[in-house]
């Protein structure tokens, strides 16, 4: 059952402009081509930073230190076709490829793959918004609003209201809420942190590494800082380059392997302490498309994939991630064997290749001839994955193994995503997801050999890497071993939080939950959807028109994170129900 509405416009709202929300609104308005001439639409964004269409991951002032972690190459970003009704129309946008103006098809398969700054990513994004929003401004369809929502609010008779600090705006039809990272909750560690810092002056905690600016412009951060980095991971690498550059610079010693060496500034003592749990570095993506193709699956393999692992039975008589273990080891275990060289000269059959391949993904401490040894320094893990990714060392199975998950990843996630497994085995599935990352999303071969350089010059120590023990003192955070002990004064946590809703702490989400308006789908996860987007709630007997896209709907569906996920099918499910609800209501509204 649904309310009638008798009011001439009707008010739909998209909370978060990001990259999500920008394409949700494109192919909302794009679903309503030939359908309605959009003057009884009143359309209503809230972006809270004012980076409308860019959000802030992709704020174009921000240094251009932090870059993409996808090679320029894959970033489709297709084109917007012309959007044509009655009385005016929107201009179409290039892809993203036409927009820097190169055409891949035509460049060698050697070309090193660029990784951009997320800066220049989202002088894309903010262009492609800007195009489609003037039109519809100046034809008085949407309004921009800077404000963060703090409240969905429905009455009890289904009225919907939003409430931001400075306004109610009522008689809400519609909404979006594509609002990405949320804060969450700083964990015990950053919580007992936050107390030893706070009242001393010269030792400062950064519980979040962004903006970047917030700890290079501080007055604290100096050339003689010892800073501790909290996390070994892709934001732990946009922090530490841009300390370095701050204090000195790169040089590139090699136009092809990326190799490169750190010369800091003679005034540049201080340096840099990382640790994480397990002390890994991230694992770099291979350096051109060249290296990639090794590890491409077939598109036989990938439609044979699918459809295992897409299975309505298997999946839900899966009592753990078994079925998709073993739908993906074949497929990964033919791709080693046909590499020229590996890692381990030995010749492995199929079956103890794809033995092999399962045990390391159940445990990735699993320790095999073919899998490259973790207890070695990290300098020598990064040269060796370097090596692997250039072309300069033959291949070690995990590495293999991380490279073929990537390219099974889109796959996985489309015959995944509202399955029929029990929610333990899906929660089992997504953590399998995760703990791939390490390889899956790894950084480009040049942000390790920068941090390599970095080890070389002395200014990224590694000697407190893996979970080391710390005492709080006066002078700030001592890191101590058997034969070592540190002090940093400075303290970036770099370790982004999982989407989990339990320890989101945002007042929309806080109250939204409260209202008993979403659900979560499991204690580690996110907020239950449909396939078209929209909320399940508890109450099943009315049907309330809020819809969620993006992180914090894991749970239902998986891999929803990266930048080519926010252009994918999900925004247009969510914008054809939505622009039909919208014709719909006006016929229906037409007849009474
Ligand atoms: C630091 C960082 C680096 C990343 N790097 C990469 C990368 O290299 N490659 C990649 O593929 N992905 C990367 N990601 C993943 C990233 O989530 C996606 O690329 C993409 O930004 C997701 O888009 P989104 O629109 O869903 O969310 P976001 O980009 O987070 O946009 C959501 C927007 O909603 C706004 N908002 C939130 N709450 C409210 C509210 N209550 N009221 C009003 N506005 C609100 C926010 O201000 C934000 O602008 C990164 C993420 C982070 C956090």
């Amino acid at each position: 059952m649904e309310k009638s509405i008798t009011r001439t416009k009707r008010n739909i709202t998209i909370i978060g402009i990001g990259p999500r929300g920008g394409y949700a609104l494109e192919n909302f308005i794009l679903s309503l081509e030939g359908k309605t001439d959009l003057s009884k639409i009143n359309l209503l964004l809230f972006e809270q930073t004012g980076n409308f269409g860019n959000g802030s991951v992709y704020e174009t002032t921000q240094i251009e230190s932090n870059w993409i972690n996808i090679p320029e190459r894959i970033l489709l970003l297709e084109k917007r076709a012309t959007i044509t009704f009655p009385k005016f129309e929107i201009p179409s946008f290039p892809s993203y490829h036409d927009w820097i103006e190169t055409d891949f098809e035509k460049k060698p398969k050697k070309h090193i793959d660029h990784y951009p700054p997320r800066a220049k990513i989202g002088r894309y994004l903010q262009q492609r918004f800007q195009s489609i929003i003037t039109p519809l401004v100046h034809n008085a369809i949407v309004t921009l609003i800077e404000s963060q929502v703090e409240e969905v609010i429905v009455s009890e008779t289904y009225d919907i209201s939003l409430k931001t600090d400075a306004k109610v705006y009522k008689n809400i039809d519609e909404i979006l809420l594509t609002i990405g990272h949320q804060p969450t909750e700083l964990s015990e560690q950053l919580l007992a942190w936050k107390k030893f810092a706070s009242n001393k002056s010269n030792v400062t905690l950064f519980t979040s590494p962004y903006p970047i600016v917030n700890f290079l412009n501080h007055q604290n951060v100096t050339d003689k800082s010892i800073v501790g980095l909290r996390g070994f991971g892709l934001a732990m690498i946009d922090v530490a380059r841009a300390i370095s550059m701050n204090f000195g610079e790169f040089t590139l010693e090699d136009s092809y392997t990326r190799k490169c060496s750190y010369q800091p500034n003679k005034e540049y003592s201080g340096k840099m302490i990382p640790f994480s749990l397990d002390g890994l570095p991230a694992v770099p993506k291979p350096l051109n498309a060249l290296m990639d193709d090794l590890f491409k699956p077939t598109e036989t393999q990938l439609s044979d994939y699918t459809s295992l692992i897409g299975n309505p039975t298997t999946q839900k008589n899966a009592s753990s991630p078994e079925f998709l273990l073993k739908a993906f080891a074949p497929i990964a275990a033919k791709i080693y064997l046909q590499l020229k060289t590996t890692f381990y000269n030995e010749k492995m059959s199929l079956e103890e290749t794809e033995n092999t391949i399962i045990q390391w993904l159940k445990d990735p401490e699993y320790k095999h001839a073919s899998i490259l040894p973790n207890n070695q320094p990290v300098k020598n893990i990064m040269q060796d994955f370097v090596a692997m990714a250039t072309g300069n060392k033959p291949i070690s199975l995990d590495f293999c193994v991380g490279q073929v998950w990537r390219h099974c990843q889109p796959s996985m996630y489309t015959a995944l995503s509202f399955n029929a497994c029990h929610e333990d085995v899906f929660a089992e599935i997504i953590a399998l997801d995760e703990s791939t990352k390490r390889y899956s999303y790894g950084p480009p071969v040049e942000s390790i050999q920068q941090m390599i350089a970095l080890i070389e010059a002395g200014k990224i120590d590694t000697k407190f890497l893996s979970d080391p023990d710390f005492e709080l003192t006066d002078d700030g955070w001592n890191f101590h071993n058997k034969s070592h002990s540190e002090t940093a004064t400075i303290m970036i946590n770099s370790v982004l939080d999982p989407p989990k809703i339990k320890v989101v702490k945002s007042p929309i989400i806080e109250n939204l939950l409260s209202s008993d308006l979403i659900q979560m789908v499991h204690d580690d996860l996110g907020i239950m959807t449909d396939e078209q987007a929209y909320v399940i709630s508890e109450n099943e007997d009315h049907f309330i028109p809020i819809a969620l896209l993006g992180r914090l709907a894991k749970g239902t569906i998986i891999g929803v994170d990266a930048i080519l996920e926010c252009y994918g099918e999900r925004p247009k499910n969510w914008a054809e129900k939505a622009s039909n609800r919208h014709v719909e209501a006006l016929r229906t509204n037409d007849a009474t």
